[in-house]
């Protein structure tokens, strides 16, 4: 490297390309390599970019080139393969390097900050608390258990992991403190290690299956492959996840578990540190800035053996990476939905492929690219198809609710049903999709409804807070006892929420203790975890909720779990709508009998002849998903075609629309007619938060033209003159068009 070099260096920016820059002062040169941050002049401010290369010549003359302000870091934060895999996601997704490598990076890094250490603070005991014998505390049993959990930890135990197994214990610690038996610390990462092997759990025995899928996976440990672990809900899928986990890191490599943002809950988490050995690098958006870049340098430096997170850590650099592991690999939430919009499950493989390692999805109901690929073996298709433990899976029925009189959305047929398994002591489990009290207010007198200002949307009533609420654009407005439009009293709330479905139940069965979940009930941090905790020690016997209830979380004396509505699901916009329905069918019959009970699901519908409804019911998920893929098939829709959708936005309409005419011509004029393209056209819902919105759908049965296209065109579409007026974005293998 001389004093002529010149530093390549990705810029976050809406820009596509990379930026070179004069080396800086001499004296730093000797540490840079690729990976480190620098500082750099951008615009008319410094922004803190990436160092990709250092390069001899550059395209740009000498004398146009800004000089590189500083150098931040002393080592690499990533490593050549780590930002190779973030150039090839870059490509894929047409989104701009300095952007997808500045995403990939814990956010105070993003901007400039200095690197945390990875120490944190904790408690451990006092030379007096360790010698307190259990009996001293028999009337104090949460001092107790958190006394213990602080004993099994020799290193001290630090906050988060003392919450998480003790729930929020402030009061509890103060009051051990004032009594001089704990006190605080600084916890080593290492300190972890030692900490956890104490209150070690022993694996079950596995069941056959379970050991023919990790056989099965463990002969194929040293190089790539990709698994698809279909299991149904309780199949002990987790089970296979944790045995094939503590034998890759008997082999001193890492591995990379990344779940859905809301399974990420405190009893997987205890279930992962009970069983490893090894400290868990936790990354999801509970924790703080702080706590979630500590966990990306232990895992970055190979300190941290597993990673646990959501979508974002599927970018952690691990330099062992031995296995990756995608449970619920289904999930909407590892798609990234806006800025850099990527698929962490999609990504996962091709990580996996990148760096020679097997990849494990699993599901109790795949996604049916996933699905496909199985079937067409390009994966592994394992299967679990009985629940672990004996639990025997439930019964499901439609009940049809056509011509009948629904109160609150509950047909009499459910309504005695619920009433049944009441008085037998049972819990109960409703699923209805939709928060608040109801979906629309309507005026009687004039026929005024509750529309949003700034979206083609209804406002829905909040009953407790007394509040129209726009839920796509996040508006409010008082709720008013007359009329806007004609001063009328008669206004009436149309439809129902889970709300109102609460207040209708309690009146029904005043005797029952009833327990809402969804994100009204769940604002406050905690709220959600001590409700599943009384939950369940059966406090309460019937559960209503939305999407919040029907993933994850276990509830042993769930017997009946009824959806109230599927109907949208089945003939929304989306081509997807019945592949989601699906899934979250089979998701909340998951709740219901898992133990010694066994559980049965009703669904009620208006179109109890639907054939996939019918498969499903009849036949189960994969029948459905067969049936489904020939659908698909037949129609030339994903996984059989590849798709990407170019949106646009704009606060005047006819922008939006102009903007798409001309990407439009772009793309023609680059004559792939391999290609195919759909719209320009108004998004579902035109109007949102103000803007109009309108995309462009491209559509190829050939992956390879259609990214080539892409690579063509996308960066071209920046320069065109209606681009000024919109804002714009790509999305390779949309999930939603929305
Ligand atoms: P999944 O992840 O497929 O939903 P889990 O791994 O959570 O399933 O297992 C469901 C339940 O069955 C858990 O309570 C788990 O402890 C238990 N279980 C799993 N495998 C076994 C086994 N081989 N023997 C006994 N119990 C098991
Ligand atoms: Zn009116
Ligand atoms: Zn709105």
């Amino acid at each position: 490297m001389s004093d002529s070099s010149f530093f390549r260096v990705a810029v976050p920016a809406p820009l596509y390309g990379v930026f070179d820059y004069l080396a800086p002062g001499e004296t730093q040169l000797e540490t840079c390599s690729p990976g480190v941050r620098v500082v750099v002049p951008f615009g008319r401010g410094e922004r803190c970019g990436v160092l990709l290369a250092v390069v001899e010549e550059s395209d740009v003359p000498r004398s146009r080139l800004k000089r590189v302000v500083r150098v931040l870091d002393e080592a690499p934060l990533f490593q050549q393969e780590d930002l190779a895999l973030l150039r090839w996601a870059a490509q894929y997704y047409l989104h701009p390097l300095g952007e997808v490598i500045s995403t990939a990076l814990p956010v105070r890094l993003r901007k400039g900050e200095r690197p945390v250490t990875s120490k944190r603070s904790g408690w451990r005991l006092t030379t007096e608390g360790d010698a307190v014998r259990s009996e001293t505390l028999h009337r104090a049993p949460r001092q107790l258990a958190v006394l213990h959990a602080i004993r099994e930890a020799p290193g001290g135990l630090s906050r988060e992991e003392l919450y998480e197994q003790c729930d929020e214990c402030r009061d509890v610690l103060r009051r051990l403190e004032k009594k001089g038996w704990v006190e605080p610390c600084e916890i080593e990462p290492v300190a972890e290690v030692s900490g956890f092997s104490a209150t070690r759990n022993m694996a079950p025995e596995l069941n056959p299956m379970q050991q023919a899928a990790v056989d099965e996976i463990q002969r194929g440990l040293s190089h790539f492959a990709v698994y698809l672990l279909d299991g149904v809900t309780g199949s002990g899928k987790t089970e296979v996840y944790l045995s094939l986990i503590e034998q890759v890191i008997a082999q001193g490599l890492q591995v990379l578990v990344l779940v859905p943002e809301i399974g990420l809950t405190p009893q997987l988490l205890r279930r992962f540190r009970r069983r490893l050995a090894v400290p868990l690098s936790l990354m999801h958006s509970g924790l703080s800035d702080t706590q979630r870049e500590a966990a990306w340098h232990e895992a970055r430096l190979g300190r941290g053996r597993v990673v646990l997170g959501t979508r974002s850590a599927l970018y952690t650099p691990m330099p062992e990476l031995g296995l990756i592991i995608v449970d619920e690999e289904h999930d909407l939430s590892f798609k990234q939905q806006d800025g850099f919009r990527y698929s962490a499950r999609d990504m996962a493989v091709i990580r996996g492929q990148r760096g020679n390692c097997p990849v494990v999805l699993g599901s109790a109901t795949p996604s049916l690219e996933s699905m496909n690929n199985a079937l067409s073996g390009r994966y592994q298709h394992l299967k679990l198809p009985l629940r672990a433990g004996g639990a025997q899976s439930p019964d499901m029925d439609l009940i049809d609710v056509r011509s009948v009189r629904l109160e609150a959305g509950l047909s009499p047929t459910l309504m005695r049903m619920l009433k049944e398994q009441l008085d037998s002591g049972n819990q109960v489990l409703l699923f209805l999709n939709r928060r608040g009290y109801a979906p629309v207010v309507t005026c009687h007198d004039c026929g005024w409804i509750s529309v949003c200002r700034r979206c083609d949307a209804r406002m829905t009533l909040h009953m407790g807070s007394q509040l129209l609420w726009c839920h796509h654009c996040g508006s409010q407005r008082r709720l008013e006892p007359k009329c806007p439009e004609c001063g009328g009293d008669q206004l009436k709330p149309m439809g129902q929420g889970t709300e109102r479905l609460e207040e209708v139940l309690r009146a029904h069965f005043p005797e029952a203790g009833i327990a809402r979940i969804d994100r009204d009930t769940t604002r406050r941090k905690g709220s959600l975890e001590s409700l599943l905790g009384e939950i369940r020690e059966g406090k309460y016997s019937l559960l209503i909720g939305t999407q919040m209830l029907a993933k994850g979380h276990h509830f042993p004396n769930v017997t009946l779990a009824a959806i109230l509505d599927v109907d949208q699901g089945l003939f929304g916009a989306d081509y997807r709508a019945a592949e989601r329905m699906a899934q979250l069918i089979i998701q909340v019959a998951g709740r219901a009998g898992r133990a010694e009970k066994r559980g049965r699901v009703v669904i009620q519908t208006r179109h109890p002849d639907h054939p996939l409804l019918h498969t499903l019911i009849r036949e189960g998920y994969d029948a459905f998903a067969t049936a489904a893929l020939d659908e698909r098939r037949e129609a030339e829709l994903p996984p059989f075609s590849y798709q990407a959708l170019l949106r646009s936005e704009a606060t005047k309409a006819d922008a939006a629309q102009r903007f798409l005419d001309e990407a439009l011509s772009l793309a023609r004029e680059q004559g792939d007619n391999k290609v195919e393209y759909w719209g320009p056209v108004p998004a579902p819902m035109e109007r949102r938060a103000g803007r109009y919105r309108a995309h462009l759908l491209l559509q190829a049965a050939d992956r390879g033209r259609l990214q080539k296209l892409l690579s063509a065109w996308v960066p071209r579409l920046q320069g065109l003159k209606s681009a000024r007026q919109v804002r714009w974005s790509i999305d390779v293998d949309p999930q939603e068009v929305f």
